[in-house]
């Protein structure tokens, strides 16, 4: 033999062992349902955890089974994080906005056979109980109150569940292609479609977040994952965090502008992420009560488009850079970052905005490439559209059960998403595949128009969509929600819109409306609103 290194298998629980053993007194807050406090660190995590571990073993618990969670981001669901993956069973992470017949079909697809819930959603829990078939215990993440005990029978407890478990057992050793986690797609379309994530490749996308041209991420920093734990894992920050031993707080349920200003606040958080709709509540807040936020040095926006506007307002007002990624629930979640290069240093201001508000590079790991309608590739020229297609190490292979692979035949993952990549690699999404407006031949971007109608002062909130047109097929419409105490017309709105777009990407019509409707990950819902409006140019046509 020539000689060799140690092989040692990429594992979940190898990453809270290091946090433990290296920043074992580095801080857990957690928000609990109640709004109280509760301060831990990672050494008394990854003890509890090894105690869950083996908990969830003596209840009979086999490799590969399915432990599902519908909670906050708190310190238990990091337990039940770790403590499930570590051990070998996978943790299927369920997102309680969904409908209720969604939230039944995913857990009687995934065939979980142990839940743990969050006192705030019993109820939720409690009306479907007797849908969940394959369900074998329910178990609340709080203490045992009468009142829990009589909202769902045979309801149990974590503190007594943990206690099952034995002090001082082992990690056991797992294959690093195992699977750990479950995440469902959101699905607009069909069904949710799981995407199970493994040891490997959960490893590799933590250590290349950390990265300082990905979040940049040290035991210095105090990270606030709003983003909660049940959408493509915190976009993976709890993992991350662990790697770089970094002081975690958790948001719970408070997740109002209010409330996230007085944590940052409180307890110095240098690095935020989430949705763009949370930062826009973030910042009403901090603006309307004065707060500085001089703790925050940096926020990871992704998950939809971030608006221009946000990303100077963060940094103009409050010295806080922005970071914009792009990424998806098959991609772990990261498949691009936005941060600038050495060449950009000269740039005037203006000029380095401009490159920030794409969707940046891919990290090491993953490669992005754009291709037509006839599947071949387009040059990086950051002008022409293409279907975004991606590849690596932590990109889904094949839907949980599924009985096909989810790649074309040279191994790429198809995105849905439509994007221009420039000549440094930098992606922009243009939309999704099925939202970008086709007007005479042309492409136009809604989500481009978006942002310009989403840094109006005058609006609240705006989506634009595609309607229908008889001559050239499709036109863009704005659907607007006016700011308080604003009142523009549909001519004020338009005119904001001149010399930032050419005139014939130029919106036909505004309707104001009440409210954008949503999606539970903050995604607006197109369908719904074409559903709507996609008639309303048929009368001027
Ligand atoms: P999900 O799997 O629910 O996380 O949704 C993934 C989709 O969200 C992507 O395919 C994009 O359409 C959208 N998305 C995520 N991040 C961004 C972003 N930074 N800008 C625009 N769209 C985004």
């Amino acid at each position: 033999m020539l000689g060799n290194m140690m092989t040692m298998p990429l594992t979940i629980s190898s990453l809270v062992e290091h946090a433990a053993r290296y920043h074992g007194e580095t801080e857990i807050v957690s928000v609990e349902c109640d709004k109280s406090l509760v301060r831990t660190n990672w050494s008394e995590v990854e003890t509890r955890t090894r105690k869950l571990n083996s908990a969830l073993s003596k209840a009979g618990m086999n490799a590969g089974d399915r432990c599902a969670t519908i909670a906050w981001n708190n310190f238990r669901h990091l337990e039940v994080y770790f403590g499930v993956s570590g051990g070998g069973f996978v943790c299927h992470t369920i997102n309680p906005r969904l409908f209720p017949e969604q939230i039944v079909y995913i857990i009687n697809h995934a065939e979980d056979r142990i839940l743990f819930v969050d006192e705030t959603f019993l109820p939720l829990v409690a009306a479907i109980r007797d849908q969940l078939k394959q369900v074998e215990r329910i178990i609340m993440m709080g203490k045992r109150t009468a009142e829990a005990e009589a909202a769902l029978e045979g309801l149990e407890f974590y503190e007594a569940f943990i206690e099952s478990g034995d002090d001082g057992t082992a990690w056991p050793s797992l294959d690093e292609s195992a699977a750990s986690s479950l995440c469902y797609t959101s699905g607009t379309t069909g069904n949710p479609k799981g995407v199970l994530y493994s040891h490997r490749s959960t490893v590799l996308h933590s250590l290349v977040m950390a990265l300082p041209d990905s979040l940049d991420l040290a035991a210095t920093d105090v990270v606030l994952p709003v983003v909660p734990m049940f959408h493509v894992n915190a976009w993976g920050v709890p993992y991350a965090s662990a790697v770089v031993g970094a002081r975690l707080v958790m948001p719970g349920p408070g997740l109002d502008g209010d409330s996230l200003v007085s944590l940052i606040e409180a307890e110095s958080v240098s690095l935020a992420l989430g949705v763009p709709t949370i930062w826009q509540m973030l910042l009403a807040s901090a603006d309307k009560s004065g707060a500085k936020l001089e703790s925050l040095k940096r926020t990871v926006v992704g998950g939809s488009a971030c608006p221009p506007s946000m990303i100077d307002k963060f940094r103009e007002d409050y010295g806080v850079e922005t970071i914009h990624a792009w990424g998806m629930t098959e991609t772990s979640p990261v498949g691009s970052v936005n941060k600038l290069l050495a060449k950009h240093s000269d740039l005037s201001e203006a000029d380095q905005q401009a490159v920030r508000t794409s969707q940046g590079r891919p990290p090491f790991g993953v490669e992005l490439k754009i291709t037509n309608d006839q599947g071949e590739l387009l040059p990086h020229d950051g002008e022409g559209f293409g279907d975004l297609q991606i590849r690596g190490h932590w990109v889904v292979e094949r839907y949980f059960t599924a009985d096909e692979t989810a790649l074309d035949a040279g191994g790429w993952f198809a995105t849905g998403d439509v994007s221009s990549i420039d000549a440094d690699g930098y992606m922009t999404i243009r939309d999704r595949s099925k939202d970008i407006i086709k007007s005479g031949g042309e492409w136009i971007s809604s989500v481009e128009l978006e942002g310009i109608a989403q840094g109006n002062p005058q609006l609240a909130d705006a989506a634009v969509i595609g309607a229908r047109h008889r001559k050239w097929d499709e036109r863009p419409v704005l659907i607007a929600v006016k700011a308080d105490g604003q009142d523009p017309g549909e001519a004020d709105v338009l005119a904001d819109f001149d010399r930032k777009i050419a005139k014939w990407q130029m919106p036909d019509k505004v309707v104001f409306v009440d409210e954008i409707p949503r999606n539970p990950t903050g995604k607006i819902l197109k369908l719904k609103l074409r559903e709507e409006f996609a008639g309303v140019l048929e009368a001027d046509a």
